[in-house]
């Protein structure tokens, strides 16, 4: 590693009144599952490392305004277990619960998953297809952006250098929604995802056809990516298998997967279709039991 200097603040406004001070020249360290090991590859070389260990009040659970509020310092294993999640957005729960393993959900952040931008991470999606927000905050204030428009590429986001990710904001789903998160392992139990697929369906419950959908894919491209074509296809239908099929065909349009240890990109494309109609199949199944 490089040699830095180490700041442990123990409010939020003494974080951000360093990252202000440090700006790109820091990089704030959170649970440290990605930083560490990118800081010992030195493809990260911060002059100060901003520890947020001290920092109290930021790993909170709550539910305001029909909105799941995640403080940014929960971990993974907190996010898993705590009963909210569980009960009101289970999809959530399970995705974390898939996250690698108990050691590193214990010390892994749910801001962190986020602000580390890589694709092939599981919270991602499935925030993605929850249609979550994230809240910034720095100096200035605070301003809340969409998932949608947060990750740019790989490992890049449009967050500021004096800014910090402090919330994760889920809607929580409208009644006769399901919902589910299908993450492809061939390999281990604890590895990154193949290919990883959140979706959610809502159904009338009158005619179980689907009014509305949304499709969210990890590991087959530089940001989690949707498909909003096969969404359109899918929106006013009755379910069969050919239309979730041909939801599928069209999902793996908007794929562009790298060839790598996990598998050829063609391969990944043709697991992005089976897994996007299996994590449709699930949701749907899963609307139409809560009609
Ligand atoms: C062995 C191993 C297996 C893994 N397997 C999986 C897996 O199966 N699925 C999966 O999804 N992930 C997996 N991961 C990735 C893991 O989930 C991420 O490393 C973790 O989510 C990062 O969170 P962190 O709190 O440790 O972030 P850190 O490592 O502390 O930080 C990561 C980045 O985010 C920035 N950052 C952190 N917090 C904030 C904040 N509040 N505001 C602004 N910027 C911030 C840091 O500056 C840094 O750039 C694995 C990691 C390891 C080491």
């Amino acid at each position: 590693m490089n040699a830095f200097s180490y700041r442990a603040p123990e409010t939020l406004e003494e974080a951000l009144t360093l990252l202000h001070e440090h700006g790109e020249d820091a990089k704030i360290l959170a649970g440290g599952t990605a930083l560490i090991i990118m800081m010992k590859q030195r493809l990260v070389l911060p002059d100060v490392l901003i520890s947020l260990d001290r920092v109290r009040g930021l790993d909170f659970v709550a539910q305001e305004d029909g909105v799941l509020r995640l403080g940014g310092l929960l971990t993974h294993r907190a996010a898993e277990l705590a009963s909210p999640v569980r009960t009101r957005v289970p999809v959530l729960a399970d995705t974390y619960h898939h996250v690698a393993t108990i050691r590193i959900r214990n010390m892994a952040t749910v801001a962190g998953s986020l602000a580390h931008a890589d694709p092939n991470q599981d919270p991602p999606a499935t925030l993605l297809a929850l249609d979550a927000q994230v809240r910034l905050t720095s100096m200035q204030g605070q301003r809340d952006v969409a998932l949608a428009d947060f990750f740019t590429d790989y490992y890049e986001t449009i967050m500021q250098p004096d800014e910090l990710l402090t919330e994760v904001r889920v809607p929580l789903p409208q009644p006769h929604t399901g919902s589910a998160y299908c993450k492809f392992l061939p390999r281990s139990a604890d590895d990154y995802a193949t290919v990883g697929v959140a979706a959610t369906v809502r159904v009338n419950p009158a005619t179980g056809a689907c009014e509305d959908c949304r499709i969210a894919m990890g590991s087959v491209g530089v940001t989690p990516l949707r498909a909003p074509a096969a969404e359109n296809l899918l929106r006013g239908q009755q379910r069969t298998d050919a239309l979730l099929q041909e939801a599928a065909a069209a999902a793996q349009q908007v794929t562009d997967p790298i060839s790598d240890t996990r598998g050829s990109a063609d391969y990944k494309r043709a697991m992005a279709g089976v897994f996007v109609r299996r994590a449709l199949a699930q949701a749907w199944q899963q609307a139409l039991a809560s009609v």
